[in-house]
């Protein structure tokens, strides 16, 4: 496989409490800034396990920017189309965990570098090498990545691309107008559908999660991975179901893994892994992304998840099967 695997989307850095509690209205110890952006995770965790990949983005001309390329190029990730905007910011996240496990965020998205998105020759040249793209619903909360992400959805469809999606909806995020729509014409190309817990039932009326799959898969989605955080995971389509459980960590900071997982399990999937394999390794890719402070520095290569399976217990088959 030598077509690249593109994502279009936020760029960010990430900035994280290190007292859990609720929201930012007093002062608090912070510690980053971590490189972030979910589709930016997500490529970088592809790239580490050696498939090809670019990213269509946008930063300022600042460290916040600087750190993330530095880390992408580092990883192998093509940012050829990253456009650098003098006299933008770079995006940021600012988070903190409460005590029962949910997040409060501030986002500076659709305002920041990233929100002015645009298409550039760099992007369109990009657009014709890939073979397989992938889209965050965070992405499509600011109308200017909206654009351009649903122009190259159809690109890559009409060259006889892939489609992987995953929802990534945060509360803050889903307020943003179009958003809906926005998801609906996603998910109706969409051959990966990477949906967490109750993302499952955000384009159905149905109230089972069986039926919810059934509906999805009716609809013309190929195949769903439906991610259960610390539960594990399982994989759906018209021919199969296969189910793993998590492995057992310390989650040291949960954000991060789904992009993690999704990276891992779509580099298994382009080289026609069977689910169970996809499956496995990706499952080892979230797992192992909790146990690192900051999004993106549990990103793993084949070699620390071959590692990270045998230390916790799992014997890695050592093979990338052939059929789903
Ligand atoms: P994100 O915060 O990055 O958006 P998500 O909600 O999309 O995450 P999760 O379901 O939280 O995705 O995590 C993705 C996968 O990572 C899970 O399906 C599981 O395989 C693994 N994982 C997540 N949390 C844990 C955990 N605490 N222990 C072990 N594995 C985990
Ligand atoms: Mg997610």
């Amino acid at each position: 496989m030598s077509a690249k695997v593109l994502t279009i989307g936020e760029i960010l850095v990430e900035i994280v409490s290190t007292r859990k509690g609720s929201g930012f209205l007093e002062p608090q110890p912070l510690i980053g800034p971590f490189p972030s952006g979910a589709p930016a995770i997500f490529i970088d965790q592809v790239s580490r396990l050696e498939t090809p990949t670019a990213i269509i983005s946008r930063v300022g001309d600042d460290d916040f920017g600087r750190l993330n390329l530095k880390r992408l190029a580092a990883d192998g990730v093509d940012i050829s189309a990253v456009t650098i905007a003098a006299g933008e910011a770079t995006g940021s996240a600012f988070v903190r965990y409460r005590q029962d496990g949910g997040r409060a965020y501030v986002f500076n998205i659709a305002h920041s570098a990233c929100g002015r998105l645009s298409a550039t020759a760099a992007g369109e040249r990009l657009l014709g090498e890939s073979g397989h793209l992938h889209l965050v619903g965070s992405a499509l909360s600011a109308p200017g990545i909206r654009e351009l992400a649903l122009n190259a959805l159809e690109t890559i469809k009409a060259q006889g691309g892939t489609l992987s999606f995953d929802p990534n909806l945060r509360p803050e995020l889903t307020h943003a107008s179009g958003i809906s729509a926005a998801l609906d014409t996603v998910l109706d190309h969409t051959d990966l559908f990477l949906p967490s817990g109750e993302e499952l039932f955000l384009f159905s009326r149905a109230k089972g999660e069986e039926s919810a799959v059934s509906e999805l898969l009716e609809r013309g989605v190929g195949e769903i991975v439906l991610k259960r955080g610390a539960a594990g995971a399982s994989y759906f389509s018209r021919r199969k179901r296969c189910d793993v459980s998590a492995i057992a960590v310390p989650e040291t900071d949960p954000t991060g893994a789904g992009d993690c997982f999704a990276g891992a399990f779509v580099s298994f999937w382009l080289r026609r892994a069977a689910p169970e394999v996809a499956l496995y390794y990706a499952n080892a890719a979230g797992a192992r992304a909790v146990t690192r402070q900051g999004p993106m520095e549990g990103a793993s290569t084949r070699l620390q998840l071959d590692t990270f399976l045998r230390q916790n217990m799992y014997r890695g088959s050592g093979s990338d099967g052939t059929e789903r």
